[in-house]
């Protein structure tokens, strides 16, 4: 399975390449099966070197079996005495992800070795997802579903933001999560027209909307899903806005269809709450793929040009963010499929009124 994803990444990058130098952490990992912070990858045509710190000695020996493991004491050192051995002329690196310092240091030790950026001609690299990851992905998300119907019946007038995002936290590690996929955001009243609000001190009040953007890993995957709950019952605005983000992540999803362009589905909901009259307040694209990243290709965007394929696993997210007033999102991470479309997530999305 690596060799074979090896052999893919220099297809990706397309050009006659003698070696390609691998960083990113999720990439190395899907290239070797480390899931330690500290390795990289130095593939050649034929073979590769898995290159980690002594730290590392004995996890490296159990997890890295497809590649040599070379333990450094200078990265940078060991890497360049490769290159020269194997006179590898030009290496590919993922010039998104390298520093600067660390690039500098390299070209210093390989000395007339070309440099090529290969930007994002990787990107496409974990984009179909096996059978193997996509069981990683459903328990994720089962694993963070189980944890949030047990926390639902927290959601209380005067319970802070943080005390239910640590309680919901830590019943996705007590179910096999090995980390929050992000910081989990819970944003209440006002703070729910924020995207991205995480947790604060600030205290639930009745008639406020609550959004719970959560997500948990399992075996290196992550989840990722968003419900937005109501304390108390809804005003007529609320259930107005909430209807308008619901239909357009219902019609965006039913517009995953194999071959199809993923911005469709962008457009799908995006037309749909432009006209409902709140156009201006969906401020960030539909959707992104989800993997051993949160946020990795492909993007679901009215510039994304991809097109769906099986396999395929994104979120559609639409969300409506009134300042000062408060907003709605509701997210679904999907599997593109043969059929058309399954849900990874699978949390119902009807409005809920809590804290009853
Ligand atoms: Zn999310
Ligand atoms: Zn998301």
């Amino acid at each position: 399975m690596f060799k074979k994803r090896a052999k893919k990444v220099f297809q990706l990058a397309g050009k006659e390449l003698g070696g390609i130098f691998i960083t990113s952490p999720e990439n190395v990992r899907y290239l070797t099966g480390f899931s330690g912070t500290e390795g990289s990858l130095l593939l050649l045509k034929d073979q590769g070197f898995f290159l980690t710190d002594g730290r590392y000695t004995v996890q490296a020996g159990e997890q890295v079996k497809a590649f040599e493991t070379v333990i450094f004491k200078e990265k940078w050192k060991a890497l360049g005495r490769l290159i020269n051995k194997f006179k590898v002329k030009s290496i590919g690196y993922e010039s998104k992800h390298l520093t600067l310092d660390l690039f500098n240091a390299l070209k210093k030790e390989a000395g007339t070795a070309n440099f090529e950026p290969l930007a994002e001609k990787l990107d496409g690299l974990r984009a179909i997802k096996t059978k193997a990851e996509l069981r990683a992905l459903k328990k994720a998300a089962a694993i963070a579903a189980e944890s949030l119907e047990e926390v639902i019946p927290m959601i209380n007038p005067g319970v802070k933001e943080l005390d239910l995002a640590s309680e919901l936290e830590y019943k996705m590690r007590k179910k096999g999560g090995e980390s929050i996929a992000f910081q989990t955001i819970v944003a209440s009243g006002w703070r729910s027209a924020l995207p991205h609000g995480n947790a604060t001190d600030k205290k639930i009040k009745k008639g406020e909307f609550v959004t719970i953007d959560y997500g948990v890993v399992y075996k290196g995957y992550a989840s990722d899903e968003t419900c937005t709950f109501v304390v108390g019952k809804p005003t007529a605005k609320q259930k107005n806005v909430y209807d308008a983000v619901k239909k357009a992540h219902d019609l965006a999803i039913k517009k995953i269809t194999i071959n199809r362009p993923l911005k469709n589905i962008d457009a799908a909901a995006r037309n749909h709450i432009k006209k409902e009259g709140y156009g201006k307040y969906f401020t960030h694209s539909t959707g992104h793929g989800l993997g051993l990243s949160v946020h990795e290709p492909p993007v679901v965007s009215f510039h994304s040009k991809e097109k769906v394929k099986a396999g395929m696993v994104f979120t559609v997210e639409p969300g409506i963010y009134i300042p000062k007033w408060g907003g709605v999102r509701i997210e679904d991470t999907i599997l593109a499929n043969k059929q058309g479309f399954e849900f990874i997530t699978k949390t119902d999305k009807a409005l809920k009124s809590v804290g009853n």
